[in-house]
């Protein structure tokens, strides 16, 4: 890991070929070329602007839903945990709202509703991301969905300017955020964009309800989910009416191994890494449940993970 040599225009620190093993809950896989941590939103933006037009950006969050293969992402990553970190809650001008930058946690989102007596962000208590990486992905579970609550959202784009969107900009389905096409108009190139902040609304009400509820949430991932070892989630979207981890203990999968990776003997749709993992184990399982599945239960499972970058040569 080097500094850049030079003195940019810039704060914040670009470390050059950043293993993304540490970035990433699944403790496994290749480098990044390049991994900035702004110093904050505007830092960021001198950052974007400086960078040749097609260059490759990456913006991550805690990497709770990420793989990036094993012969790196040449690509610079951008990192906001703890960059993008402002959160204010709006008060009495708009009673249950806050705007959140990108790089918070989602639990602390949880957390920080229910102390403010607001309820309705319970569910991000169990999501180990940022509220980035969980507007990208619509992070949710237990019937709740990041998007239900967002007000607007505000993205940069790759000139490193802001844009406000409404969420009637976006298209938002299970696991799945894109920004439409009428967004766009008015001739320009579909520019890629990041999500850098969101205005989320929840409920003004029993604030110590919503604490018990993240208690038991809590304790409900606990004794379900393999937390003592390095994981990435669900592995798989759910197919329609049915789960993927009773699926793959259907098809006898429970269990099983390649190399360092596991099939969680706790949670099915959880792949683990048992120590000495590489991105390659891991997608081969994914593989390999894919093709198991596929051939006897007639259901092709597509994974909620986002796998990244180049394969070992
Ligand atoms: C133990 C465990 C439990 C989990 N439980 C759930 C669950 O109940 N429900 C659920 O939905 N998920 C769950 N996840 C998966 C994961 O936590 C979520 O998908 C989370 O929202 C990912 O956030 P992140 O910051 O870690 O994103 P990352 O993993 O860093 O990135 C994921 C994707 O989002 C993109 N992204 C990240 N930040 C931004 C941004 N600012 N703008 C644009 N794109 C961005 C990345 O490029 C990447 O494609 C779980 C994961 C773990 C490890």
């Amino acid at each position: 890991m080097n500094t850049h040599p030079l003195s940019p225009p810039w704060r914040g620190a670009v470390l050059e070929h950043e293993s993304m093993r540490k970035h990433c809950s699944w403790r496994a896989g290749g480098a990044a070329r390049r991994y900035f941590v702004p110093a904050d939103l505007a830092d960021l933006q001198t950052f974007v602007a400086q960078q040749e037009p097609a260059a490759a950006l990456y913006v991550t969050g805690l990497g709770s839903n990420l793989l990036v293969r094993d012969g790196g992402l040449a690509a610079t990553v951008v990192h906001t945990h703890g960059a993008l970190s402002g959160l204010q809650l709006a008060g009495a001008s708009a009673p249950g709202e806050m705007t959140v930058e990108a790089g918070v946690a989602a639990p602390k989102v949880a957390r920080t509703a229910a102390r403010h007596g607001l309820e309705g962000a319970e569910f991000l208590a169990g999501i180990p991301g940022t509220v980035g990486g969980a507007l990208a992905m619509n992070a949710g579970c237990y019937g709740s969905e990041i998007w239900d609550h967002v007000v607007a959202v505000t993205t940069i784009d790759a000139a490193g300017i802001l844009h406000q969107r409404a969420p009637a900009d976006y298209e938002v389905a299970y696991r799945h955020v894109r920004l439409c096409a009428p967004a766009l108009a008015g001739g320009l190139q579909p520019l890629a964009e990041w999500f850098v902040a969101a205005r989320l609304r929840f409920t003004p009400g029993d604030g110590e309800r919503a604490g018990l509820r993240i208690r038991d949430l809590l304790a409900r991932r606990i004794a379900s989910q393999p937390l003592q070892q390095p994981n990435a989630g669900s592995v798989f979207r759910n197919p329609p009416g049915d789960h993927a981890a009773r699926l793959i203990e259907a098809v006898g999968l429970k269990g099983q191994i390649r190399g360092g990776a596991q099939i969680s003997l706790r949670h099915a749709n959880f792949i683990v890494n048992l120590g000495s993992a590489t991105a390659a184990d891991i997608e081969d399982l994914i593989a390999e449940v894919q093709a198991t599945v596929a051939a006897r239960a007639g259901i092709r499972l597509e994974p909620e993970v986002r796998i990244v970058g180049d394969r070992l040569q």
